[in-house]
């Protein structure tokens, strides 16, 4: 198992090496008073409210400033408060930068795993623990509503999905869904299995949240365009199918290389346009499956 792994890690670590590129922002208005904000193919939700903006995931750490400037452009009230969808330092490396005004919010995992340094095998990356003042201050278990501005938000906890401690961040009235990356709308997702992530699990959190959203919801994703539910529903199912025919393969003996081979994925060649192709996504799906042993 440990050798499927370095062999991954190998093919897959375009994914993060980016970490400390510069990177041009852009800002659209999704709806009423929510800004989507993409920092590179990253993308975060500012909420301005009355009395100040509600961000739903704040980018790198060395990209803190550069989105104060843009939310400049937008409103002078402060940053009251920062949610951290998951652990990711593309998320929630703008912590260091907002703490000094901002309440920051997350799953109770999540910062579990920000507390401590972690090297991962298979992103081939080393993560060191965030200091004490740049760790959420509120964490939560399965679910709280703030009431922000008159608009309820509310964060859902979606468990081993995208990893153990992701969230999706509802804003009621406006029906918009941040789905951060539970959504890579681009293609195949990455699937954080080391900090309790499972193919299963997020299929099982994108029906969750398909079934408490309606016809008109937007849902906006970690990295790629928005979608609306007939497209989320499609991802979804590629998700379960992929993962399905990749399990068959398994029972009948095939070990990643001859999956690769018999191109079993070769009817999902749409979703390999973003950072996954249909043999990086075998390798995801059938590395994750190796580690729950
Ligand atoms: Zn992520």
């Amino acid at each position: 198992m440990r050798k499927i792994i370095l062999i991954s890690a190998i093919l897959l670590i375009s994914v993060f090496v980016y970490a400390q590129k510069k990177y041009a922002l852009s800002k659209h208005k999704v709806k009423d008073n929510i800004y989507k904000i993409e920092i590179g193919t990253v993308n975060l939700l500012a909420f301005v409210g009355k009395d100040g903006i509600l961000l739903s995931d704040c980018g790198f750490k060395h990209t803190g400033e550069q989105l104060d400037s843009v939310l400049l452009t937008i409103t002078d009230k402060l940053v009251k408060y920062v949610i951290n969808t998951h652990w990711h330092h593309d998320h929630s490396g703008g912590n260091f930068y907002f703490n000094k005004n901002a309440v920051i919010i997350s799953q109770e995992e999540t910062k579990k795993i920000l507390s401590f340094d972690y090297t991962s095998e298979f992103w081939q990356e080393e993560y060191k623990a965030f200091p004490e003042k740049a760790l959420p201050d509120i964490t939560f278990k399965d679910k709280i509503t703030i009431n922000f501005s008159n608009e309820d938000v509310e964060l859902i906890h979606l468990e081993k999905g995208h990893t153990k401690g992701d969230i999706a961040v509802y804003f009621k009235k406006s029906n918009i869904v941040h789905l951060s990356d539970h959504l890579f709308s681009f293609g195949f997702p990455a699937i954080d299995f080391e900090k309790g992530g499972s193919v299963e699990g997020f299929a099982n959190n994108l029906q969750k949240i398909i079934e408490m959203s309606s016809s008109n919801t937007i849902f906006i994703s970690g990295h790629g365009p928005d979608f609306n539910l007939e497209e989320l529903k499609e991802y979804k199912n590629m998700l379960i199918e992929t993962l399905t025919i990749i399990e068959e393969s398994i029972q009948n003996g095939l070990n990643m290389e001859e999956i690769k081979k018999k191109e079993v994925l070769k009817d999902y060649e749409k979703w390999a346009n973003g950072y996954f192709s249909c043999n990086d996504w075998i390798e995801i799906v059938y590395s994750s499956l190796a580690y729950k042993k």
